[in-house]
């Protein structure tokens, strides 16, 4: 994997995303490559073109975020919307504990969104302030072995699951994001594992994008393409309503 060093001029973004205010990207691109990834929307040609083996460190970006919080309404920062700010290159620059330090200490609310363990490094920071923030853990498929396909250098799903009831356990809001959906994989104890661990559930389609042209990708959006998504919506809605889980769309 290739990675580079930058500074940067901004730190804070903001996000059209429901619930959301602001957006804090540590990094741009990810090493975890998931192959349905629109993160790639939104970063250069060159990351985009080989996703997952391009990362950029955003060396600076603590330091211009404490500068430019001091001019920014208070609200939610979703630390991250472009990156997964705990991509194992996190461990060594911990810029994510650092960001999340700041933005707490300044008073912003802080909804993590990731795939990886290493954010029970934080917990620290997560525990001591639990009123204000919540961690959402994105799980796709509860197939390791399908996850390494679709998600081929993410940590697992069985490992994301045990660190989501550990955080849980802590008294720390959690959630899951079911998104993208894939076409025929199934829900049901995705949807026990947000019963049994209180998470809110949100959800959405497999989205056809044009990169989709080949490989995988490709194949779970033709699949995607033909599939009954109002169905299927239908059905993991009432499965949420029998065990009492709280289901949300991601986007709407
Ligand atoms: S972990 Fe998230 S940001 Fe990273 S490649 Fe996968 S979907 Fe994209």
């Amino acid at each position: 994997m290739l990675v580079f060093r930058r500074k940067v001029k901004r730190a804070i973004g903001k996000s059209n995303l429901p619930g959301l205010d602001y957006t804090v990207n540590p990094y741009i691109g990810c090493a975890h490559g998931c192959v349905y990834c629109y993160a790639r929307l939104y970063c250069e040609k060159e990351i985009a073109e080989n996703w997952g083996n391009v990362v950029v460190v955003k060396e600076n970006i603590p330091e211009i975020l404490s500068k430019e919080l001091k001019n920014v309404k208070k609200g939610v920062v979703a630390l991250s919307t472009a990156t997964d700010a705990y991509q194992f290159l996190e461990e060594k620059e911990q810029l994510t504990r650092r960001i999340l330090s700041i933005l707490l200490e300044n008073g912003f609310r802080v909804s993590i969104q990731t795939k990886s363990p290493l954010v029970l490094r934080d917990m620290d920071i997560l525990v001591e302030n639990a009123e204000k923030v919540d961690v959402g853990f994105t799980i796709t498929t509860l197939r390791d072995d399908f996850a390494k396909k679709i998600e081929p250098n993410a940590p697992l799903p069985s490992e994301r699951i045990k660190v989501l009831k550990k955080i849980s356990m802590e008294g720390i809001e959690t959630w899951i994001f079911l998104g993208p959906m894939i076409p025929g994989e199934k829900f049901e104890e995705i949807v026990e594992l947000a019963k049994e661990t209180e998470s809110i559930l949100y959800y959405d389609k497999y989205r056809i994008k044009p990169f989709m042209r080949s490989g995988l990708a490709k194949e779970l959006a033709e699949k995607a393409r033909k599939f009954d998504w109002f169905e299927e919506f239908k059905k993991l809605k009432n499965y949420c309503e029998i065990l009492g889980v709280s289901v949300k769309s991601a986007f709407d």
